[in-house]
């Protein structure tokens, strides 16, 4: 996904976690900053993030599932009733692969395994890296992110102010986190296919179809002033209305929230096994974008270029797409948040 279609998720779940009234205090967190998330979502992807070789490849922005062949072959094979319960009937991809009938028994009892390329190095690792170092750098939070924090902070006193975290720095973190939750969603970043790969006719041409779907308004340009570096997050629009604009969006993927209670994980899992649950839900659907009986797995010269497979030529299953990555990428990231916010404030 480009940077508005990031931008917009993360403003779009501060909006929907403030809609939801569960954690007032979270959204008291992230909500003055929500400008600064059309700079935060982006950060993982920005070239400049990847100075020094810290985060020089995107690899670690998927998790590329192909047919296994190993000796596991329960351990990568989930059926059908299992990973739609697994991943939940209050995402829309689990609600549309329920119904699904492209996929066939033959499919699902396939082993599938993530293409990873050192061991460790995949998107479940990443989410599961910074939330863990999230619950720590919100316990060591300054007075403002400690006044929304149940509980004493006994050692504070020892320390500096300038060492604990300021409020805006961890809503950074939060939507930071928000980008590979998002990125869980794009069935090209769960499809080891080459016809996923970026560049190959449908991964950057999906991702410049929500892009224009988006609009310029989520650019960090139009959000944030440009402060030569020093606090390129101030004030253009006000939280209100930007929370607004975010809401309006909505029709234009045909994305309807439910009102229900945004859930915790799927009891059982950690952020971990979640992620990995989703990424198994997201080629499921990239499976579903180009079959695998007319584009194998194997087939390293297939192509399904966007024009073919969804754009005007599939307009039905376009909308479908539209609305089960949007919805789902903008529940899981309030999800996610609002899981580690109760870690660190309920336990
Ligand atoms: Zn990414």
């Amino acid at each position: 996904m480009n940077q508005r279609t990031h931008s917009w998720i993360a403003i779009r779940a501060i909006a929907l976690l403030e809609d939801e009234g569960s954690e007032p205090e979270l959204v008291e967190l992230l909500k003055p900053h929500a400008r600064m998330a059309s700079v935060g979502a982006w950060i993982p992807d920005d070239a400049d993030a990847k100075r020094g070789g810290a985060g020089a490849s995107t690899e670690n922005h998927v998790l590329k599932m192909e047919p296994y062949h190993g000796a596991q072959t329960e351990r990568f094979t989930t059926s059908k009733d299992f990973l739609t319960e697994h991943v939940g009937s209050h995402r829309v991809t689990a609600q549309y692969l329920k119904e699904d009938a492209t996929l066939n028994d033959a499919w699902w009892a396939v082993p599938y395994r993530g293409d990873v390329p050192k061991p460790g190095q995949h998107l479940p690792n990443r989410i599961m890296g910074l939330s863990t170092m999230m619950k720590d750098l919100l316990l060591m939070g300054d007075r403002e992110v400690d006044a929304l924090i149940p509980g004493d902070l006994r050692f504070a006193r020892y320390l500096h102010d300038d060492i604990r975290t300021a409020a805006a720095a961890a809503a950074a973190y939060y939507f930071m986190l928000s980008h590979f939750v998002a990125d869980i969603c794009m069935p090209c970043h769960c499809d080891a296919r080459k016809l996923s790969a970026y560049g190959e006719g449908l991964h950057k041409e999906l991702e410049a179809h929500w892009s224009r779907t988006v609009g310029t308004a989520f650019e960090k340009k139009n959000l944030c002033v440009d402060q030569g570096g020093l606090s390129g997050s101030e004030r253009k629009a006000d939280s209100e209305q930007i929370l607004a604009m975010a809401r309006f969006k909505d029709d234009a993927f045909g994305v309807r929230f439910s009102g229900a209670e945004i859930p915790d994980l799927h009891k059982g899992h950690d952020i971990w096994l979640e992620a990995i649950h989703l990424c198994r839900a997201s080629f499921a659907i990239a499976s579903i974008i180009a079959p695998c009986d007319q584009y194998p797995y194997g087939d390293k010269n297939a192509r399904a270029p966007f024009d073919t497979v969804l754009g005007d030529a599939n307009p039905e299953l376009m909308a479908a797409i539209d609305h089960m990555v949007m919805h789902d990428a903008v529940l899981n990231t309030a999800l996610f948040w609002k899981h580690i916010w109760n870690k660190v404030s309920k336990e």
